[in-house]
């Protein structure tokens, strides 16, 4: 079975849904696969309070969920798919699902966002979900009352180390150098929270368990390599996020971290009318409202190839309006 469209974006976080929004109100007929994670990561964030325009914070879900009616709203067709092989020939773009079915479209944007990044230690991976987690707001309650630890010193560490002292008696933040990566104000309020000890210098080179679940960490001091054991009940990994391009591999220019490389200042990637926006192609920013921009950008590039490749007739090849 085959769908067509004129644009077909893939992934449905802040990216994806305002190029989908974007795309539709430029007239176009719009598809977008929503994806293994529908409406991406902000889906487990607890509360947002830098994306502009709420000077309360929104949680999350709430975000994605107005992001979501507004495109429903405006016309765009959501389809609950993933995407799993891609055919970027140059006559035709076309993206098959797991469902199995052929979507053909002039134009694709990819939006397909970032995974976690696990440690690749021993444990981590016999232990997921019972005691191992990358997501506080999913499973923090599991661990009322119980002792926790979180990896990492970046934004989402600290949050997450934040967010757990609403259900955890202890968490310790363990950290692999002596200063956090966090926001200034994030790092503030995880000091100042006397639930919460952070461990420096410190790795973690094994998650211990009983064969049910976890008990405990073995730790590696950095500064004197001394190296240690600490009880625990849960460990959650925030240790940054790898792009979601593996299917992408081969058929479309990518750095040797696996972010897609965006050409001549807009969007544009390696593939004529192929257009990547958001984690998926952003190392660096990586928020939000990056994303938005970037959703934005993708779908006015792809709106003017379309316009480009199907000049309107009354322009006499000018770019229609
Ligand atoms: P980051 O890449 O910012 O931070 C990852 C952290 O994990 C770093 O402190 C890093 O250490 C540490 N780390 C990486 N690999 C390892 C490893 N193998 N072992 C131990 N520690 C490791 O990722 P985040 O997910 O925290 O944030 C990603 C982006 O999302 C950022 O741009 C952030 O600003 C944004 N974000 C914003 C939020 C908000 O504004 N509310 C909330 C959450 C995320 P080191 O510091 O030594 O490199």
């Amino acid at each position: 079975m085959e769908m067509e469209s004129d644009i077909l974006v893939m992934g449905s976080g802040p990216a994806g849904y305002t190029a989908s929004i974007y795309a539709a109100r430029a007239g176009r007929k719009t598809t977008l696969i929503i994806g293994p994670q529908p409406g991406g990561q902000l889906m487990i964030t607890s509360f947002i309070e830098n994306y502009p325009g709420f000077a309360d914070p929104i949680s999350g879900p709430e975000l994605m969920e107005r992001m979501r009616e507004q495109a429903e709203k405006i016309g765009v067709e959501m389809v609950s798919d993933t995407i799993c092989a891609v055919d970027f020939s140059p006559k035709q773009l076309k993206c098959r699902g797991e469902s199995g079915i052929d979507y053909c479209a002039r134009s694709v944007i990819i939006a397909t966002g970032a995974n976690s990044k696990w440690l690749g230690i021993s444990g981590e991976t016999a232990y997921r979900g019972t005691g191992v987690s990358s997501c506080a707001t999913c499973d923090g309650f599991f661990f009322r009352n119980k002792k926790v630890a979180v990896i990492g010193g970046g934004n989402t560490a600290v949050e997450e180390a934040t967010y757990l002292t609403n259900f955890a008696t202890s968490v310790t933040l363990i950290h692999r150098r002596n200063s956090l990566r966090a926001e200034k104000l994030m790092q503030q309020r995880l000091l100042d929270n006397p639930k919460i000890n952070v461990l420096w210098n410190t790795v973690v080179t094994e998650i211990l368990g009983d064969g049910n679940r976890v008990t405990g960490l073995s730790l590696r001091n950095m500064s004197d390599d001394s190296t240690s054991q600490m009880p625990i009940d849960g460990v959650f990994v925030a240790i940054g996020h790898q792009p979601a391009t593996s299917i992408f591999a081969g058929k479309i220019a990518m750095d040797e971290n696996g972010y897609i490389i965006i050409q001549n200042g807009g969007q544009q990637t390696s593939v004529p009318g192929v257009f990547a926006a958001g984690d998926v192609c952003d190392p660096v920013y990586r928020q939000a409202a990056t994303s938005v921009g970037q959703g934005c950008r993708a779908a006015i590039g792809a709106d003017r190839f379309l316009s480009a490749a199907s000049p309107c007739p009354l322009c006499h090849g000018h770019e229609a309006l």
